[in-house]
């Protein structure tokens, strides 16, 4: 089974990603976290994507398209979760042609609705206990970064909403609960 996880930053995706990791065996594909590695590792995509990610903005489709084509070729195990990905209409139709290359389907998108106070809140709070703690803070996680992937992803993630809810593959669940009620919500979408 493959799925989207479709949402707002802090919305949870990569905590209920994670969740699915581990009681279902599927493979969590973000493309966030592919960056952030490249990033950390200094290659030349790495370095151009760093200042574009600190800023807010998205990297160009190409590049995180190239980044899935990859990861798609590899050990499917109990399916893939794709978790900040897509992000705009191009990377939705590119996504559609790598599975149905791989003979793969979507089986669901998720999209999980939190309100944007909240999600402010949520990912300040998770860079100021980093500090706390002498952890590594993400460099796109303070409020100006937050408050432009917002804008961004309203602008160019958001028309995904209507985008598969046509192709009548959308399911929404309520972002605001505990990890285990969103994490209750999720499996019932999935078992059905
Ligand atoms: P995330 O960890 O999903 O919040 O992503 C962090 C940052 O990585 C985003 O603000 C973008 O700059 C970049 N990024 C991650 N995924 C994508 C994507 N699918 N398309 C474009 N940019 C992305």
């Amino acid at each position: 089974m493959n799925i989207i996880l479709l949402g707002p930053p802090g919305a949870g995706k990569g905590t209920q990603a994670q969740i699915l990791v581990d009681s279902r065996d599927m493979i969590q594909l973000s493309t966030g976290d592919m960056l952030r590695e490249a990033k950390d590792s200094g290659t030349e995509m790495g370095n151009k994507v760093a200042e574009v990610m600190a800023r807010g903005d998205l990297v160009t489709d190409d590049i995180v398209i190239g980044l899935i084509r990859e990861k798609l070729q590899g050990d499917k195990k109990g399916g893939f979760i794709f978790d900040g990905f897509p992000r705009t209409l191009a990377q939705a139709d590119a996504l559609a042609d790598l599975l149905a290359e791989q003979g793969e389907t979507l089986d669901a998108v998720i999209e999980m609705r939190v309100d944007d106070d909240t999600l402010v809140k949520r990912i300040v709070g998770r860079a100021e206990e980093a500090r706390a703690a002498g952890q590594p803070v993400r460099a796109d996680d303070n409020e100006d970064s937050v408050r432009h992937r917002l804008m961004e992803y309203y602008k160019k993630t958001a028309p995904l909403i209507g985008y598969y809810h046509a192709k009548r593959q959308l399911e929404s669940v309520d972002g605001l609960g505990t990890i285990d009620e969103v994490k209750a919500e999720i499996a019932a979408v999935l078992d059905r």
